[in-house]
Formats: structure tokens, sequence, C-alpha cells
């Protein structure tokens, strides 16, 4: 429900920012009419705070009517005039997990987009699993901005009812989810590194107390369930090319006031490293056993004669070895490369969680006993720094 106190001194500031036309200055008063869909953008800006918006809460909340599996569709720059943007890989991963989850409720699996300008990414999202694609085009909508997405997403959740959002845990969904979240008074499970349908539920399932222990959290009382998923951490599925999904266009009148954050000037820092290692095929990663700098660089020349990138545990992060942005884990970087080859690294449950979907894990430590082991599928118990000298001369040989 929404309502407007007396308070209201009939500045009009809130007309032009609903995106659906729902104001209508009334005897100098804001009165909102049935096409409110409670977005909340109204309120950000009426300067005396004379809107409230009252929700539901709790068990006193009839779920039945939320249906549906959604998943934010992120796109990012290509620096390509002819296609300026494209599908972030986590997109799909998330539409692969989605459709399971979909097919166990016996409902559709949907992908919201938001763009300035659709480049035909209807196609590739129906590869991926989408039945329907939600689709709001507006040239507003030509970069991420807090307001303005958030504004859409909550929008077109209070007009649908999904019974479950998905995100990618990436700068964008970090940002995007909570916003959604607090707007709506529902849940959100941050880095889920597994999901599956209990009970109807969406069971959210991800490491806590510092990774020690896996939490199952479920939402029974508020909808939509809400979960951010990390790259690389839901297998991508095979597309299936020539799948057309339904693709439903929302309109929204979107008003440049509602951007209370002004991009000035954009500096595109990528992280080279970073970047490297979440999409790398092939990962040399070394740990504490590693010893020193400079018999950690011993890493470097075997990575490249795999044509592999290097990557590190917290521990050899800590110690120097090699930069924050190589760390692979918990508070690094989720990989899953096809080759993960480990060196001097115990195989703590925060590093595992971020490697742990690699398609071959190939372990080196010289404790038996070391539960690196446990996810390896290859275990060699050694001495690092015997075995990477000699895999080095091998590789050299094979390539000569
Ligand atoms: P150690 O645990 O000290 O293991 C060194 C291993 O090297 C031992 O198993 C030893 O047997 C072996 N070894 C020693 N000498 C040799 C040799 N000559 N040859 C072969 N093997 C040898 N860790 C991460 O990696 N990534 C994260 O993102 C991360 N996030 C964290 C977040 C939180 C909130 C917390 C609390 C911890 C996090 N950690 C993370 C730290 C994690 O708990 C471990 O401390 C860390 O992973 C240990 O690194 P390591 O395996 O290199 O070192
Ligand atoms: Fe306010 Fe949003 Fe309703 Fe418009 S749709 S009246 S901006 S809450
Ligand atoms: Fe009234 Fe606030 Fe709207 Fe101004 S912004 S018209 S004070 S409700």
């Amino acid at each position: 429900m929404i309502e407007v106190s007396k308070k209201c001194i009939g500045c009009s500031k809130c007309v032009p920012v609903c995106p659906f036309a729902a104001i209508n200055m009334i005897d100098r008063k804001a009165v909102m009419n049935e096409a409110c869909t409670l977005c909340g953008a109204c309120v950000q800006v009426c300067p005396v705070q004379a809107i409230t918006i009252t929700r539901e809460e709790g068990a006193s909340r009839d779920l039945s009517g939320y249906k549906g599996v959604w998943v934010y569709v992120e796109l990012s720059e290509t620096g390509d005039k002819t296609h300026p943007k494209k599908i972030k890989q986590v997109t799909f991963e998330l539409l692969s997990a989605g459709r399971r989850l979909a097919d166990e409720l016996g409902e559709e699996l949907c992908a919201v987009l938001m763009t300035d300008k659709d480049q035909n990414y209807a196609k590739e999202l129906g590869a991926y699993g989408a039945d329907k694609v939600y689709m709001v085009e507006h040239d507003e909508l030509f970069e991420y901005n807090t307001d303005i997405f958030s504004t859409v997403m909550v929008s077109l959740v209070t007009r649908h009812k999904p019974s479950v959002i998905l995100y990618g845990a990436t700068i964008q969904g970090r940002d995007l989810a909570p916003r959604v979240a607090s707007t709506l008074y529902v849940g959100l499970t941050a880095d889920c590194t597994a999901l599956a349908i209990k009970d109807g539920l969406l069971l959210q399932s991800r490491p806590a107390f510092g990774g020690n222990i896996m939490a199952d959290i479920l939402a029974p009382n508020s909808r939509p369930q809400m979960a951010t998923v990390r790259p690389n951490v839901m297998k991508m599925g095979e597309p299936v090319h020539g799948r057309s999904p339904l693709v439903v266009r929302e309109s929204a009148k979107l008003d440049r006031s509602l951007r209370r954050v002004k991009v000035l000037e954009r500096k595109i820092a990528h992280d080279a490293a970073a970047v490297k290692i979440e999409n790398a095929n092939i990962i040399v990663s070394g740990g504490r056993g590693m010893k020193t700098k400079d018999k950690f660089k011993q890493l470097e020349e075997l990575s490249k004669l795999l044509g592999g990138v290097v990557g590190a545990s917290r521990a050899a992060v800590d110690l120097g070895f090699k930069e924050k942005t190589h760390q692979v884990g918990q508070s690094g970087t989720t990989v899953s490369p096809k080759l993960y080859l480990s060196f001097g690294i115990s195989g703590a449950v925060q590093h595992i969680v971020g490697m742990k979907a690699s398609d071959v894990i190939i372990a080196v430590n010289k404790d038996p006993n070391a539960p690196i082991f446990n996810v390896a599928k290859y275990g060699i118990v050694g001495d690092a720094h015997e075995i990477v000298p000699k895999l080095t001369e091998a590789l050299k040989k094979l390539k000569k």
C-alpha cells in the first residue's frame, strides 16, 4: 500500500520520476493511481518524506501467486562498435542452474534484461534455457545505475511475482540484489555455492563462519527468494540453438532525475590478472609449501609451458609470493578451469570452495593426509621443489 501524508507540499518532484505515470497532482497534493507498482522511486525523491509504502510481512503474506524462476541478465562492454555489449557468462551459468530449478518446480525460467538497445539477446538466452525474456529497452538503461535498474527490477517483480530470482555475485549483481531485497523487504543469500529445491522452496547453500560449515538457507515467508552466485560456481550447460523464448517487452518511463549518481568520467581499470584467472583453462597454483617467492616463481615457467595462468592460495598471497588478484578461493576468485595443478597447498575449505568445480585437479603435497587430496583426481605425495623442475624439464623436452 502507498500513502501520501499531510506533509506533502505539492512540489511535484515525485511526478517525473514515476516510471509508470502513476502520480497525479490533485489540489496540490500527490495522488497515486492503480498503475503504481510500489517500486519506491517516488519515496526517494520526496523532500519531506511524505510518501510511505507498507508491504505485507512474513507469514501473513499470500505467497501462492509467486511463480517462476528469474535470472538477472548482466551485460558487459565489448569495445566493438557494432556489438558494444554482450551477455556475461555468469548469466548463462545461472540460466543453466535456473533451468534445473524451474523444471523441478514445474515453472517457467525467465531472463530479465534491461538495456538501451536490444542486440537480439533473446536467441542466446533461449539457447541456455530461458522460456521467456522480460525485456526493458530504454535510453536511460545505457549503463548500470543502482537507482534506475533497481526501480525497474522492483516494478517488474511487483507486476509479475516471480518465486525465485538469481543474480551473479558480480560487482553489478552485488549492488543490485541487496537494493531490490531491501525495497521489497525480502531476504537475500549472497555467494551461494549450491542451489536446490526442497519442499517447493529454494534451498540456498553457502559457506558460513569463515567457511568452516556449510549453511542451508530457506526463506519460507517471503517472495521472491533471492540469491547471488559467483561466476564459475554453477556449471554452464550446452546451448541448444534454435530455441526461441517468448519475448515480453515491458515499458518503463524513466526520468533522469531518478539517477542520484552521475558518472562524470569513466576510467576502465580492468584487472587483467583477475579476468584471466576467472576464465583460464589451465591454472598452476601454489601455496605456502612453495616456501619462498623465488621458488614460487618456478610455477610461472611451468604455467607458461602449459599455456596457463598462475594461481595462489591466500597464504601464498599473504607471504607476498603472488599478487592478490591471483588468489583462488572464498575471498579470492572462484575458478573452474579444465586443469587445476596445485603445489604445496593444504586444501583448506576456503581454498577448495574456489576451485572444486575444476574438471581435473592434480595435487602435489608432501603430507599424504592433506585435505587437497580429497578433491584431487590425481594426487602426488612428494616434494614440490623436486617435482616442479622435473615436470618443467619434461614439458620442455616434449615441446622441442
Ligand atoms: P598451508 O595450509 O600452510 O599449507 C601448506 C601445505 O604445503 C601443507 O599441506 C604442507 O604439507 C605442504 N607442503 C609444505 N612443504 C611442501 C613441499 N616441499 N612440497 C609439497 N607440499 C609441501 N585461503 C585461500 O587459499 N583462498 C581464499 O580465498 C581464502 N579465503 C579465506 C577466507 C576466510 C574468511 C578465512 C578465515 C580464511 C581464508 N583462507 C583462504 C585461508 C585458508 O583458511 C588457509 O589458511 C589457506 O588456504 C592456507 O594456504 P596454504 O594451503 O597455502 O597453506
Ligand atoms: Fe511511486 Fe513507483 Fe508507485 Fe510511481 S510506481 S507512484 S514511483 S511507488
Ligand atoms: Fe508531495 Fe513529496 Fe510528491 Fe512533492 S515529492 S508532491 S511533497 S509527495
